[in-house]
């Protein structure tokens, strides 16, 4: 089959690899009908998220069950599925816990006390390094999905791919940000960054009910994608100092929740100067500092940006004066997708407003540095295997 294999940082091929075959009993096969690329396949672009070896990459994909193993109840030969990114048992600890990106038994190498230097880092992902359980990813024309019976949901008839395939990720995900915020309606939320992620987290928190979403974002073109596809106001934070900005906007108490939807997109040209220890223990929490700024005191920060280093500057003293509540992580797919898919079919939430590029497989390569570059007006790229 084709697909979309991970050589070195900026060396993404497509290339011809082995299918892939069922492993375990309740292992499914998909034959993908839509994938995208998302801000995270990024950071393993850039060389941020070391990877060794050669790798599918891919994470959010969609596509038509081709064969399952004998342990397979909830699928069949030809279902049209849309699958979350993390890999998920269901039966763990914190499986039963519903925190599905923690998973115990997808990621054994590498998770809990024993794991060495990678200790700690909890459950797999499709298509994301071997930190993250070394499974091959979406961006191809097959992929071979563990727990079958547990990840993929079946899509409602009547939608197209476009329209669904954000399930996998970036819909949850900014989703679990707001949700997290716990908004009781009114609130004033900000969502640093207009990515794709951040989009989706300014449409979550208009549903949930806040009373005011403000996007913040350095690019001209991501900010107008928000103002059009979110209805949000603006602030573009490479023209005025965005703190300031925020507590004009609220009567000098700052937002009530700040959301970063940035992680280390923001430092990656610091990164990028040099991949020192140095420099990102002064760069890396720049965002989310920013976040912590400008929320009111006894206000919420939600962080759904990716943060991948060991060496934080955080900001305890704004946490513990201004009595801040935190939470972040990687999105709780398995726990929202099914009221979230009811959205979209009940017309309360579209979602493929944000797609500029639909291409095939095979243009791939192109779209990574287009969309890493910020170039053609480029938010969401959704490849055709
Ligand atoms: P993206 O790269 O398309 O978007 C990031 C946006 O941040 C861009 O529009 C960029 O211009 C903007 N930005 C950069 N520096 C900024 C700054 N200083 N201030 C304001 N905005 C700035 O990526 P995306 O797909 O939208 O993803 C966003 C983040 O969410 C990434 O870190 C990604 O890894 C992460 N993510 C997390 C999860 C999760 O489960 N928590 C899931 C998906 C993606
Ligand atoms: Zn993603
Ligand atoms: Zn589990």
């Amino acid at each position: 089959m084709k697909a979309l294999v991970f050589h070195n940082p900026k060396d993404v091929r497509v290339e011809t690899v082995e299918d892939p075959k069922l492993k375990a009993s309740d292992d499914a096969i998909i034959r993908v009908t839509s994938t995208a690329i998302c801000g995270s396949d990024l950071h393993i672009y850039n060389g941020m998220f070391p990877q060794p070896r050669n790798m599918i990459l891919g994470h959010e994909f969609m596509g038509i069950v081709e064969d399952v193993g004998p342990g397979v109840s909830k699928l069949k030969k030809g279902d049209r599925v849309v699958v979350p990114f993390p890999i998920a048992c269901g039966h763990c600890k914190f499986c039963s816990m519903e925190l599905p990106t923690h998973c115990e038994n997808s990621n054994p190498e590498h998770y809990g006390p024993e794991g060495g230097l990678l200790k700690g880092k909890g459950g797999a992902l499709f298509g994301y390094t071997d930190l993250y359980g070394g499974y091959d990813g979406g961006q191809a024309e097959y992929v071979r999905v563990p727990y079958a019976n547990v990840g993929p949901r079946k899509v409602p008839e009547g939608l197209t791919d476009e329209q669904i395939l954000f399930m996998t990720d970036i819909f949850p995900t900014g989703w679990s940000a707001i949700d997290w915020a716990e908004l009781k309606g009114g609130e004033t939320v900000v969502v640093f960054g207009c990515g794709p992620v951040g989009i989706m987290a300014q449409k979550s928190a208009w549903i949930k009910g806040a009373g005011r979403v403000i996007g913040v974002d350095i690019q001209p073109y991501r900010l107008e994608m928000a103002r059009k596809a979110a209805k949000v106001e603006t602030i573009n934070a490479s023209e005025v100092d965005v703190v300031d900005a925020i507590r004009s906007m609220t009567g000098g108490y700052g937002a009530d929740v700040c959301v970063d939807a940035v992680g280390l997109e923001a430092e990656r040209s610091i990164l990028e100067k040099a991949m020192n220890v140095i420099q990102m223990e002064k760069g890396t929490m720049k965002v989310l500092e920013k976040c912590m700024d400008a929320v009111r005191r006894g206000g919420v920060v939600t962080v759904v940006g990716v943060y991948g280093t060991t060496f934080d500057n955080f900001p305890l003293h704004q946490f513990f004066d201004k009595g801040i509540k935190l939470m972040g992580g990687q999105a709780w797919v398995h726990r929202y997708i099914d009221q979230l898919i009811s959205l979209v079919v009940e017309g309360k939430v579209v979602l493929d407003d944000i797609i500029t590029h639909k291409v095939s497989l095979s243009e791939a390569p192109k779209m990574y540095d287009i969309f890493n570059k910020k170039q053609d007006n480029c938010v969401k790229v959704v490849l055709k295997p």
